[in-house]
């Protein structure tokens, strides 16, 4: 069946929603975009992802084209369309199209194109991967210098996910310095004498909305966090490790570099950050 999007203020089919060849999303990667996990029909951490939006936006120097009630409203009207369970959200705000190219922006008063649609992931919180967990292998990360805005230039992701594909594993986690800075898509954790360490915030990763709840989480369940950047030798030699995003949640990482990390099975700390994640997240789902 046909899913129903939503592009510049309309409902539509997804076959009939058309954007401009000259739009600045597609000929010059000048948009950002966001993700919002739904469970049980409702929307995750809804809120800090209208937030980050707004942010990656000003730092693009773009005015926020709608309101967050506008949005909310939308989000909820696409998920109802299309009935969604279990699944995502995705939301993408370009600079528009100004008719032509140009590495110049448009005038102002160009409308920015806004585009909503929906993914159907039905047991997306019981993926049984999580159970298993996942291997990663490290990769450079030869991307530019904004990762906190969260652009929808995911190509160096992209390739570094075949890439991982191609030697047999799940995923990449990056290494800049000597230093792992995030996942493809996701930010990175590991677990050692049962103390939780995370890269800190700044413009080398982009600021998860999970990893924002999932440190509210910890920190409320008297868990301890260390905010700074390991390596993958201190990956390799942790009791566990893990990665959060707004669509996978909480997923333990058993192996790095073809080393088991720990047992080689998902540890307590990443098992118990899961539940409470979903657990706390359905609550407050809007
Ligand atoms: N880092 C990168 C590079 C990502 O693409 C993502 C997922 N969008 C994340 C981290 C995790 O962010 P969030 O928890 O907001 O999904």
């Amino acid at each position: 069946m046909a899913r129903t999007v939503y592009l510049d203020g309309e409902y539509l089919p997804e076959t009939e929603a058309k954007v401009s060849i000259f739009d600045r999303g597609f000929v010059m990667g000048d948009g950002v975009y966001e993700v919002t996990s739904v469970l049980g029909g409702k929307l995750l951490d809804f809120a800090a992802h209208m937030t980050r939006l707004t942010r990656s936006l000003n730092e693009l120097q773009m005015t926020n084209p709608l309101t967050e009630a506008q949005y909310l409203d939308a989000h909820r009207k696409l998920v109802e369309l299309n009935d969604i369970d279990e699944g995502m959200v995705y939301l993408q705000v370009t600079r528009g199209n100004p008719g032509d190219r140009d590495f110049a922006f448009p005038p102002d008063d160009t409308p920015a194109t806004v585009v909503m649609f929906t993914q159907s992931k039905p047991g997306l919180a019981d993926n049984p991967q999580a159970k298993i967990g996942i291997k990663v292998i490290s990769i450079p990360d030869l991307r530019w210098h904004r990762r906190d805005i969260k652009t929808v230039q995911l190509l160096y992701p992209s390739l570094a996910k075949m890439e991982a594909k191609h030697r047999g594993v799940d995923d990449a986690w990056f290494v800049e310095d000597g230093l792992v800075t995030e996942g493809t898509s996701n930010n990175t954790y590991i677990v050692k004498g049962g103390k939780i360490i995370t890269r800190a915030l700044s413009n080398d990763i982009l600021h998860g909305i999970t990893r924002a709840s999932l440190l509210r989480f910890a920190r409320e369940a008297q868990l301890q966090i260390e905010e700074r950047s390991f390596s993958i030798a201190e990956a390799q030699a942790a009791d566990e490790a893990f990665f959060t995003s707004a669509s996978a949640f909480v997923m333990p990482v058993v192996e790095v570099d073809g080393v088991k990390v720990g047992t080689g099975t998902p540890g307590p700390v990443a098992t118990r950050l899961r539940e409470i994640y979903l657990d706390e997240s359905r609550k407050a789902a809007v």
